[in-house]
């Protein structure tokens, strides 16, 4: 976790933008900086903007004119010296300024590097930088919206009280097992066993958030089947209101998965078009066809898309009966024309169906919040607490689980050591959440999550 050596990395996305972001952290951030603009004397002032020229550390020509930032250590994000390079954004004149930063003894960042520093001196606690993470991977207002909470401690300043006063059961426990020789009476084992109880209730209510917390930052992965030209495509892009997907009259031409983020109610759906779901021997089609069984397979949701102004077929039914292993509703699709009608054959009977036109809109708006409705049924107030990481939802179930047992231990008058015990490992899993006793791998698995340059 100490690392000493300076490291350099793009903070900004590869490719051409009107500046990019070079961010170096370390001792000779400052050093590296007056070496490639060849100035042995610049001593910038801490936390204000110099604008100067770059070199290459070869040829000496000059490479751009950057404004340079330096943050002094510790008033730093890493709690490091930190130098950043806003230089032109092209691609290649990023490339050779990072090599010539390499070339002088800088080392290239790994993902979510300068986190990591940052959690190594003390800057964020665990829960903050994952929220870093989750600010900069956040797809919808309200995933942002969660990320700062997080970002500005929530988690953390939830869980302190939780630490505290499990530290209230465990200080007296100490002592018991140091000094007295009797046992704990019985009204001290009553307030301890309910305090614990108290405490395991809320470490579950907390766990319990992460349903809709998981919601709102992985979203629900909904994808279209049906058989071709029922109109899937034309349901995908009215729903999208965008016009991504080919829609033509020749069936079985929407060959690829196409997938889009929709926004419903905050919680990102993740809407997948499939090549229609049919017997071909068209290689290219067949493919296609693999993957929407795959899609079906991996979906939260199904959406059938069926034309109700035709017969359904044996084909309709297929396609169905794959779909009805997961959760689906049925949309009729093509409710504009006369021929529409809304008696389905036996086999599509019972089913949640919602008549829709993708040509005239009609519908579309129910068939939205059909969506979303089963999994927003615990979605009450979008300001309300909520855990979003599967790490930290772990955590929380030990924990709850680790106060449970400590609970029917003290409740049994078994020795004061087991129940101690127990009460150790909660407040470890406690501590692994906000990074104090966290493993070195389960540190390094999370920050490979991170993008380079963060
Ligand atoms: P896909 O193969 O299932 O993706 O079907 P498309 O979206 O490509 O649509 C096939 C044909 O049906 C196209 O000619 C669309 O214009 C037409 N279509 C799709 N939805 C509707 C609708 O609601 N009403 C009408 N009248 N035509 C539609």
């Amino acid at each position: 976790m100490h690392a000493t050596d300076t490291i350099v990395a793009l903070s900004t996305p590869p490719g051409r933008s009107g500046i990019g972001v070079i961010r170096l952290s370390g001792k000779e951030a400052l050093g590296l900086t007056r070496s490639l603009l060849f100035d042995d004397d610049f001593e910038p002032e801490p936390n204000h903007v110099s604008l100067k020229a770059i070199h290459a550390p070869d040829s000496k020509e000059i490479l751009d004119r950057a404004l340079i930032t330096y943050f002094k250590s510790p008033h730093s994000y890493t709690g490091e010296d930190i130098v950043e390079l806003s230089c032109h954004g092209s691609p290649p004149l990023l490339l050779q300024v990072i090599d010539s930063l390499l070339f002088l003894g800088a080392r290239a960042a790994d993902p979510g590097e300068f986190t990591m520093r940052a959690l190594a001196n003390g800057r964020l606690n665990l829960t903050q930088a994952e929220a870093v993470r989750d600010l900069i991977d956040a797809q919808t207002h309200t995933a942002v919206r969660q990320a700062a909470k997080q970002l500005g401690g929530e988690l953390s300043a939830r869980l302190q009280p939780i630490k505290d006063s499990l530290l209230n059961i465990i200080v007296p426990l100490e002592s018991t097992v140091e000094f007295v020789e009797d046992d704990l009476p019985d009204d001290i084992i009553r307030d301890f066993a309910q305090k614990l109880s108290a405490l395991s209730t809320d470490i579950n209510e907390m766990a319990a958030t992460f349903r809709r917390g998981r919601l709102l930052k992985d979203g629900l992965r909904v994808t279209l089947a049906g058989r071709p030209n029922v109109g899937k495509s034309s349901v995908f892009n009215s729903l999208l209101s965008i016009d991504r997907a080919i829609v033509t009259d020749i069936p079985g031409t929407t060959r690829d998965a196409l997938s889009e983020v929709l926004n419903l109610e905050g919680i990102p759906v993740l809407i997948t078009d499939t090549a229609g779901v049919r017997t071909s021997f068209d290689t290219i089609e067949r493919l296609g066809i693999e993957r929407t069984r795959r899609a079906i397979i991996d979906a939260d949701l199904v959406i059938v898309v069926l034309d109700g102004s035709q017969p359904l077929t044996f084909e309709d039914k297929v396609i169905l009966d794959e779909a009805s292993d997961n959760r689906f509703i049925i949309a009729l699709n093509k409710s504009d024309l006369k021929s529409f009608s809304e008696d389905v054959p036996p086999w599509a009977e019972g089913y949640p169906l919602i008549s829709v036109s993708a040509k005239t809109g009609v519908g579309l708006n129910t068939l939205s919040a059909a969506i979303i409705k089963p999994f927003s049924a615990n979605y009450t107030n979008e300001s309300s607490f909520v855990i979003t990481s599967a790490r930290h939802y772990d955590l929380l179930k030990r924990t709850g689980d680790a106060i449970s047992s400590s609970e029917n231990l003290i409740l049994q008058r078994v020795s004061e050591e087991l129940v101690l015990a127990k009460l150790y490992e909660a407040l470890s899993f406690l501590g692994q959440i906000t990074g104090e006793t966290t493993p070195e791998d389960v540190l390094s698995q999370i920050f490979s999550t991170f993008c380079i340059g963060k």
